[in-house]
């Protein structure tokens, strides 16, 4: 490929300036680093600092990571335990054990150390307050008081992003998670070894899930919004079901998760959003890492795009290109995991009956968790198309 070239900059104005140093904004600051940008990253918070998350790395988030980074992977997930608000619990066995288990502090350090070595400067304890745009340039405030200027900037900040407030970011669903971190005596770290238990709970469309990593079990419980008094008590029913209770916690903290509506922006002019901030989150199981990693290089390299562009017009169809391949290759999983949602919500006991009763379903399932397939291949199958059909024609009955 011949080297970019790019029009020159005004001095002290940055090619692409990243705010988030989760897996997004690592990734893009990364990926603009290596498309010949001048790339800043901006985190709030001290690196390495901790994030309310599973740390679960499906096949499609590993497949993300940029070759060779060092991942200290601390369980792998072989034995799959699902159980219907406690009830008809049944084990299901991966054939390819895929699931890495990890902590987000350091996943999400080595991501940052790959974007530093690309070329990127990487600012920590560095929050951007305040951003506006003009002409070609956006101008932002921190808040250590310094102004930045950036021919590109990518919101990476995110499920509370200010930079997702500023483009416009519409959801389809939000909801609340509520995690712990349970240091586990030795006995219970060997039954929990290599095992992932995911239970659905009482609320429509929730769950709980115990993560094992060695000595410590990261297990919480998720549902929609607006009801934290009973996700609270799902929450300490659920621990205290699962033996988690007894020690005081490492972290016990609370993050919305958010799904976007179709139609929602991704950009506005020279501001792009990738990750939770741009609200692509997988609508049945919330996850985003490989949403985060994914569109997080695709921003990067449209950022390296809009700064080679020679005038506005040009730089509009970069941005128009990055909105386009996200739609091309995340639209049809969110799509995909909004129908699968909407007949779990409604009936969960239907898609437990599937996951543990037919060998196909749990198959699939497998599949998709290994990195073999995608939740837009699986509900494109009769299986999923009779239970989708099924799901949302039945009365609505809680788990
Ligand atoms: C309880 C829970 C469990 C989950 N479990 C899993 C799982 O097991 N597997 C999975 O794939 N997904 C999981 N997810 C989803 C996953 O955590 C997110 O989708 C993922 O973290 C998104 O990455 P990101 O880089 O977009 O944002 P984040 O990881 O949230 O990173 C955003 C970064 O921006 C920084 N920031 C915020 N505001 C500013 C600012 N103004 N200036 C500078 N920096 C700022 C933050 O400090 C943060 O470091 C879970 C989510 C929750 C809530």
């Amino acid at each position: 490929m011949p080297a970019p070239s790019f029009p020159s900059r005004a001095p002290g104005t940055w090619d692409v300036i990243v705010v988030g140093a989760g897996p997004a904004g690592a990734t893009a600051a990364r990926v603009a680093a290596e498309n010949g940008c001048e790339a800043l990253l901006l985190e709030r918070a001290a690196i390495p600092r901790y994030k309310t998350c599973g740390g679960g790395l499906i096949g499609a988030s590993l497949a993300a990571l940029p070759p060779g980074l060092p991942l200290n992977v601390l369980d792998t997930a072989r034995l799959f335990t699902f159980t219907l608000n406690g009830r008809r619990k049944r084990t299901r066995t991966s054939s390819d054990p895929t699931c890495a288990l990890v902590f987000r502090s350091e996943l999400d350090a080595a991501l940052t150390e790959a974007a530093a070595a690309a070329g990127a400067t990487v600012r920590d304890t560095t929050a951007l307050t305040t951003l506006c745009q003009e002409g070609d340039t956006v101008t932002l405030r921190t808040n250590r008081g310094d102004t930045l200027r950036t021919r590109v900037l990518i919101g990476a900040d995110g499920s509370a992003s200010r930079v997702a407030r500023y483009v416009g970011v519409r959801c389809a669903q939000v909801d609340l998670a509520l995690e712990v971190e349970a240091p586990v005596d030795a006995r219970t770290a060997d039954r929990w070894r290599g095992r992932v238990l995911l239970e659905w709970g009482p609320l429509p469309g929730s769950f709980g899930w115990v993560f094992p990593k060695g000595d410590i079990c990261t297990a919480g419980v998720v549902a929609a919004r607006g009801n934290p008094t009973a996700l609270r008590a799902y929450k300490d029913d659920f621990l205290k079901r699962h033996g988690l209770h007894t020690s005081p916690p490492l972290h016990d903290t609370g993050h919305l998760t958010r799904c976007r509506r179709p139609d929602s922006p991704l950009a506005r002019g020279r501001v792009l959003v990738a990750g939770d901030a741009a609200a692509l989150v997988d609508h049945w199981s919330r996850e985003g890492i490989s949403y985060a990693l994914r569109s997080g290089a695709l921003a990067g390299r449209a950022a390296a795009r809009i700064v080679a562009a020679s005038g506005e017009e040009a730089a509009r169809a970069a941005t128009g290109h990055y909105e386009q391949r996200i739609s091309d290759v995340l639209g049809p999983e969110m799509r995909a995991s909004a129908t699968l949602m909407s007949v779990f919500a409604r009936n969960p006991a239907l898609v437990h009956a599937a996951l543990t009763r037919l060998p196909t379903a749990w198959h699939r399932l497998d599949a998709y968790i290994a990195g073999r397939s995608s939740v837009a291949e699986i509900m494109t199958t009769p299986l999923a198309r009779t239970a989708a059909a099924l799901g949302t024609r039945l009365p609505a009955r809680p788990a």
